[in-house]
């Protein structure tokens, strides 16, 4: 009879990591840093296991010490009874603890990794791959300086930035974040990206800002091109749904479909043909796996999502992406706009566009603890920031469908934050 490993405390931590540049998105920006919240999950066996989730702060880290009531004494193998514990699916209309449920689940899984010997791939069913390629993610981004250092605006910044990450990291696919300036510019860029690197592919992704009249419009202008997918091109299932119909690319979502019933609805009426799995929104790697396994079924595409991970959030999605059969697109990570991690040895190197998976027991990554008191030092300082907000545009939110657009004359101003980045 197994010993059981019971959780005894968990452990969150609000760090702070600088990204090259601030990155601008349909939504707002990020500000110049992310902020997450990391999590240590301890056991009765002195085994510490990692997790990590998005936002932070004072707020989330309460939300996350209010689960130690429901899992001290948890075991963290009964990973099935776990979901059920904190993330019932009618008590969770009360209170939504899908992106915590993740975090404990990506450290339960270290936590048996590590007890076994074994890395987390081979409890999900082992690797079929020993790397993830990945897409460079390209953003629109606010210079860190007064000469503009690092601004992405006009199609002649986007290319050269795509090329200095193509050089450094070796991508063969180009994901454009766009729904921040006016869709005529925005096909500009994405034209210029698509021909200035005619042997990779392409994907935009402007967030659900276009109305579906402007996403079908765009979708047409795009269609030439080698696109793997047009990701969330208007919102919705139904606003998905028409524009399927109406534009020959396939398109693909890691918005309308975050969860099984969802999954449900759209193989009953397919709005879109690729599901983009993420951690974090699905509530661990293990509900990702299962997803997978249906979009297999049913020959829907997925690919692997990117929420704007840390180290410990990137090994959860290189162990999903190794055990995925039917993973036929370049994974989308944030990763190489961060200075710096939080883990032992620095950040994940790219080789080939591709991140190797790790084989040491777990997730595989430690937690630098020096790097860690650092960012938290970090994060004090600084704070919090509004996701949602442009910082560059007082007063100003989106809406869905958004037509209040950024200007692409005007260049981007340096934004307060972005001295922290050289700090
Ligand atoms: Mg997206």
């Amino acid at each position: 009879m197994r010993t059981p490993i019971r959780i005894t405390a968990i452990r969150p931590t609000t760090v702070a990591v600088p990204l090259e540049a601030p990155l601008r998105h349909a939504n707002g920006a990020h500000w110049g840093r992310f902020v997450r919240t990391i999590i240590e999950v301890e056991t009765d066996a002195g085994i510490t296991g990692l997790g990590e989730m998005g936002g932070g702060g004072e707020s989330a880290e309460a939300a996350v010490r209010g689960l130690q009531s429901y899992l001290v004494g948890h075991d963290v193998m009964r990973l099935e009874a776990l979901r059920f514990a904190i993330a019932n699916p009618t008590a969770s209309l009360y209170n939504n603890r899908t992106q915590m449920l993740a975090a404990i689940e990506f450290a339960c899984l270290d936590i048996i990794g590590h007890a076994l010997d074994v890395p987390v791939h081979a409890l999900l069913g082992g690797k079929l791959r020993d790397r993830v390629p990945f897409a460079s993610y390209l953003f629109f981004r606010f210079p860190i300086d007064d000469a503009g250092t690092h601004e992405v605006r006009t199609p002649e910044q986007l290319v050269a930035h795509a090329r200095a990450l193509k050089v450094a990291y070796g991508f063969g696919s180009h994901k454009l974040k766009g729904g921040v300036f006016p869709p005529r510019h925005e096909l500009a860029c994405y034209r210029a990206l698509a021909e200035a690197f005619p042997d990779d592919t392409v994907r935009f992704d402007p967030n659900a800002a276009f109305a579906i009249e402007e996403a079908i419009r765009f979708g047409h202008a795009i269609a030439d091109l080698r696109n793997d997918y047009y990701e969330d091109p208007t919102w919705g299932l139904n606003g998905m749904r028409q524009v399927r119909a109406a534009v020959p690319i396939r398109l693909a979502t890691n918005t309308v479909i975050v969860n099984f019933e969802q999954l449900a609805a759209n193989l009953r009426d397919p709005a879109v043909d690729v599901v983009l799995l993420d951690t974090t929104f699905w509530g661990g790697v293990r509900a990702c796996v299962k997803a997978a396994g249906v979009c297999e079924t049913m020959q829907t595409g997925i690919s692997v999502h990117s929420s704007g991970e840390l180290g410990i959030q990137l090994a959860t999605m290189l162990h999903l992406g190794a055990v995925l059969p039917n993973l036929s697109f370049a994974a989308d990570a944030h990763y190489h706009h961060l200075r710096d991690d939080v883990i032992r040895g620095g950040k994940l190197p790219y080789q080939g566009g591709a991140i190797a998976v790790p084989d040491a027991p777990g997730l595989g990554v430690t937690l630098d603890h020096e790097r860690v008191a650092r960012y938290g030092e970090l994060y004090r300082r600084t704070g919090g920031y509004a996701y949602d907000r442009d910082p560059s545009r007082p007063g100003w939110y989106p809406l869905v469908p958004n037509g209040d657009w950024a200007d692409p004359a005007v260049p981007s101003p340096k934004l307060a934050f972005a001295w922290e980045a050289n700090a």
